[in-house]
């Protein structure tokens, strides 16, 4: 996509680019972002290594992988969907759910402190140490 492409994209609905630590992944994902949540189920914890991950839904003709890598590696998590991961480098990316669904982690994203991300509700909050607080939008 160019610049001028992006910017005519923006105005109606928004882009959302990021990436792997590596940046062989790579994704751009028109918006809007669907579902903002965060997570502390156990699966969650394990496949990212953080106590609580961020996450964004779109449907999956929205979000095109754009990196020298194309898609990231799956892995298979559950009957529903699996889990994506950069081969190279090992970043989760998300999730490739079996409904027709990308769902993303808000820390991969190249804007990940646009408010349009930020979660409107915690699952599986009962996962989380009592020490550990996240902090979500009212709706
Ligand atoms: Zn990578
Ligand atoms: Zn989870």
């Amino acid at each position: 996509m160019t610049d001028q492409q992006r910017t005519r994209a923006s105005k109606s609905k928004p882009v959302y680019v990021g990436g792997c630590l590596c940046g062989a992944i790579r994704f751009e994902a028109i918006g809007p972002a669907d579902k903002p949540h965060t997570c502390s189920c156990r699966m969650c914890q394990r496949h990212s290594g953080a106590l609580t991950t961020a996450w964004v839904e779109f449907a999956k003709d929205r979000v095109r992988w754009t990196g020298a890598g194309g898609a990231p590696a799956l892995w298979r998590s559950s009957d529903a969907s699996s889990r994506a991961f950069c081969p190279a480098c090992g970043s989760t990316l998300g999730a490739v759910d079996d409904a027709p669904v990308v769902a993303l982690m808000v820390g991969v994203f190249d804007t990940p402190k646009a408010l349009t991300l930020m979660p409107t509700r915690h699952s599986h909050k009962a996962g989380r140490p009592r020490w550990w607080h996240v902090e979500c939008r009212a709706d």
